[in-house]
């Protein structure tokens, strides 16, 4: 299953806030077997929202959004992602309800807005916070404030999966551009891909989906490399 996470905030893009949500959903979704094959960070602009998802939706399995929920004035996710699908933004009572039963607010205080999905979409509720999410075909819109975020993605943390990939790491004590030729040789004896991560030697990625390919791969790896002083 392929997938893209988009977040939106101004203050990801002018480096106020660090963006941890992307890292938090690359890792779960790669954790549940999903390949996450874009991650883009937009400003709180409710037509490069919309341009976006829409883009996401013809291309990947799913998409998760992130950030911008609520009913302020700087918080244009919800109406993006509806113009994304050609729907309006409509207020949905499930969300309401579970506001007022769970929640501890009364309709009445609601800030106008608060309750307000694309129409039709599958309500998430926020048990971390208020705003609550959405679910519209498979684009998910989750709220921005970390723990929030993390609470109800894994609510339907089940919907996202894939083919398990196996992941080694062999250490090379030499130049990267020394290794080359043993990055080819293993990929053409191995159904794996190679990654390599110089810094203080190189770290060699070694991931595939059969895990004893994996193995191989690692051991004819470690027998041709310097893996230095362990
Ligand atoms: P709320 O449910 O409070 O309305 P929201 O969806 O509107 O949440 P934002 O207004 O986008 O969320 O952001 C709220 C706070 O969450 C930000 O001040 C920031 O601290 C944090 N936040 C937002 N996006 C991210 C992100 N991608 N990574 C880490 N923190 C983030
Ligand atoms: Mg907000």
């Amino acid at each position: 299953m392929d997938v893209a996470v988009v977040t939106v905030g101004d203050e990801l893009l002018a480096g106020e806030t660090e963006n941890t949500n992307a890292t938090w959903l690359c890792r779960r979704l790669t954790e549940r077997g999903a390949r996450v094959r874009r991650v883009v960070t937009l400003p709180d602009d409710e037509a490069a929202i919309a341009r976006v998802v829409n883009e996401f939706h013809a291309e990947y399995d799913a998409t998760v959004v992130t950030g911008g929920l609520g009913p302020t004035h700087d918080d244009r996710t919800m109406a993006g992602v509806a113009v994304a699908f050609g729907r309006e933004l409509a207020h949905s009572e499930v969300a309401e309800e579970w506001l007022v039963e769970h929640g501890g607010y009364s309709a009445g205080d609601l800030v106008d807005g608060t309750a307000d999905v694309p129409a039709g979409a599958r309500v998430l509720h926020n048990v971390e916070g208020v705003a609550p999410g959405a679910v519209v075909e498979s684009t998910y819109v989750l709220p921005g404030v970390p723990a929030e975020m993390r609470a109800m993605f894994e609510d339907v943390a089940g919907e996202f999966d894939g083919e398990r990939t196996y992941v080694e790491t062999v250490f090379a004590a030499e130049p990267e551009s020394a290794l080359v030729d043993r990055f080819e040789r293993v990929q053409t004896e191995f159904d794996v891909a190679v990654g390599s991560y110089p810094g203080d030697g190189v770290r060699i990625r070694v991931s595939g989906p059969d895990e004893a390919e994996v193995d191989a791969a690692v051991a004819w790896l470690r027998e041709r490399v310097d893996g230095g002083e362990e």
